[in-house]
């Protein structure tokens, strides 16, 4: 898409730090420098979220994912990852072209990845027949 900043990184309009690209999926560098080896993983075409995703290209682009994961650890010298997904605004995806955060991660290495959260508003009995697939 013309006015996508992932897109643009694709098609090499943008530069960035290649880590692994096949046909279908790209991984880059994020350029956001909090965090060492912070990586995106992106579909080659252009899907807002994973709302917008067939499953053939979120299997691709989840190969790829575990590809890079896998070398973290097997070369990298990393024992894990986190991997960080917002699709929707209300999410905080901020690039609306769909990503994966690929966090490599290391013993002892203070990262603190997860999401702090406020306390959950309603009761989980409540909750949870308003979202389970029935
Ligand atoms: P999100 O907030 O989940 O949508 O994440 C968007 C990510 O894209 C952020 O971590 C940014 O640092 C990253 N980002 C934005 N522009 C670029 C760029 N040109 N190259 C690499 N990463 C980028
Ligand atoms: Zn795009």
């Amino acid at each position: 898409m013309k006015d996508c900043i992932f897109c643009k990184i694709i098609c090499g309009e943008v530069p960035s730090m290649k880590v692994y690209e096949d046909e279908h999926t790209l991984v880059f560098m994020d350029i956001a420098g909090d965090v060492d080896g912070h990586m995106l993983a992106v579909p080659k075409k252009h899907i807002r979220s994973i709302f917008d995703c067939d499953a053939e290209t979120l299997h691709h682009l989840m190969d790829a994912v575990k590809r890079v994961s896998d070398h973290c650890t097997e070369k990298g010298g990393c024992d894990g990852v986190n991997l960080l997904n917002a699709s929707g605004e209300s999410a905080g995806q901020s690039v609306p072209h769909f990503h994966i955060h690929i966090i490599p991660r290391k013993k002892g290495d203070g990262i603190d990845a997860w999401p702090h959260f406020a306390g959950a508003a309603h009761d989980i009995a409540e909750t949870y027949e308003q979202i389970r697939v029935k």
